[in-house]
């Protein structure tokens, strides 16, 4: 029986998560699978009841079961704490004390959210659905920094430094979700600079070797960062380091045009993951019932295809996601249509699945 740690968080991670519930338990009786859910407090919340965003027994929670779903944290009450007490670290902490180090976000524009994007028809013709493969615990973001003084004012600097296990791993992650897709990689880097990407591109090749059902290719940033907006449906997966992927993934996902729609999946090789929408715990509509719990909802489907291996009932939850949109339901932050309620648009979502 699979263990999944609840963690709703503050804000309207707590009502976005209500909503994926309701959808696993939907997934559980429609394919007879049982899952063990316990939920457990994290971020602010947590703060208020124990003075820490990430307490022990959430720790203890988190590091016994298979995947992690996580809502949101932080909001206004605790944005005056010091740093390391903020609801925020509790996620770099969660992150780090799971060990994930591969950051999977899909830029998905729904057919009936086009005009959301900021991108003309004629560029979306083909559609928009990219997953960025981020490496998250290497490259410059942890390298060697420092400020010194010099004659005149300062140097500072950031180094990025990559090793070819940590390349090996990361380029795996990618190869394998590529191949539940269109089995294409574009790999990124700046080869043509760099001697940390040249390494980058020859472990990516080496590795590529061991997937010969999945194409190839490889792109410097720079032409990516313009190729995303010229030509998005040439991409299917996008392989990049730390820092790169940091910039590319918030380029892809605003291609969309809806934060509330966006998933994401913190994975590390084995089948353990955590799993949380883009958004944040966005203060400002809170308590309003006006939060879209769809992003929450899709990241449900990420941890059922890459932590259960559930990839049927994974693409069903996308279906019923399309097909609720085709027939014109949305929540408010999607514009015209059939508004729906955060409540009503999770039970959307529940009566699409049983259809
Ligand atoms: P954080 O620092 O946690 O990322 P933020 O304030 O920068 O928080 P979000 O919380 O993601 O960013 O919110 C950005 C904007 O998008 C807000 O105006 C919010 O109302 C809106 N928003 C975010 N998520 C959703 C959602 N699920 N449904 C509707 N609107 C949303
Ligand atoms: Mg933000």
């Amino acid at each position: 029986m699979y263990k999944i740690t609840v963690l709703p968080g503050d804000g309207i991670g707590k009502e976005v998560m209500e909503e994926a519930l309701k959808v696993l338990n939907a997934v559980s009786e429609k394919y007879s699978i049982e899952f063990e859910v316990e939920k457990y407090l994290f971020g602010g919340c947590a703060i208020d009841e124990f003075g820490t965003p990430y307490p022990k027994e959430t720790e203890e929670a988190c590091l016994k079961s298979d995947a992690v779903l996580l809502g949101a944290v932080g909001g206004p009450k605790w944005d005056d704490l010091d740093g390391d007490k903020r609801p925020e670290a509790g996620l770099l902490a969660l992150r780090k004390s799971l060990d994930v180090y591969a950051n999977l976000r899909p830029a998905i524009l729904f057919n009936s959210l086009k005009s959301a994007s900021p991108l003309k028809d004629e560029i979306l013709k083909d559609g928009l659905d990219v997953l960025v493969v981020r490496e998250l615990t290497g490259g410059i973001y942890f390298g060697d920094r420092g400020t010194e003084k010099i004659d005149y004012g300062y140097k500072a600097y950031d180094t990025e430094s990559y090793t070819t296990m940590e390349i090996e791993r990361i380029a795996h992650i990618a190869f394998k979700a590529a191949r539940n897709r269109k089995k294409k990689v574009t790999s990124v880097d700046k080869a043509n600079i760099l001697d940390s990407s040249r390494l980058w591109r020859k472990v990516v090749n080496e590795v590529s070797k061991e997937y010969p059902d999945v194409e190839l290719n490889h792109q410097y940033v720079d032409n990516c960062s313009m190729q995303l907006i010229k030509d998005p449906s040439q991409f299917d997966v996008i392989l990049t380091s730390n820092m790169f992927g940091d910039i590319l993934s918030d380029e892809a996902s605003q291609l969309t045009g809806s934060i509330g729609m966006l998933p994401s999946a913190s994975l590390r090789g084995d089948k353990v993951g955590l799993y949380e929408p883009v958004h944040g715990s966005a203060p400002d509509i809170a308590g309003t019932k006006k939060a879209n719990p769809l992003a929450t909802i899709l990241s449900v489907a990420m941890m059922l295809e890459y932590s259960f291996d559930m990839i049927d009932a994974a693409n069903d939850i996308r279906k019923a996601v399309n097909d609720l949109l085709e027939d014109g339901y949305r929540t408010p932050d999607l514009g015209k249509g059939i508004i729906l309620n955060t409540e009503e648009m999770g039970d959307m979502v529940v009566k699409y699945l049983k259809r």
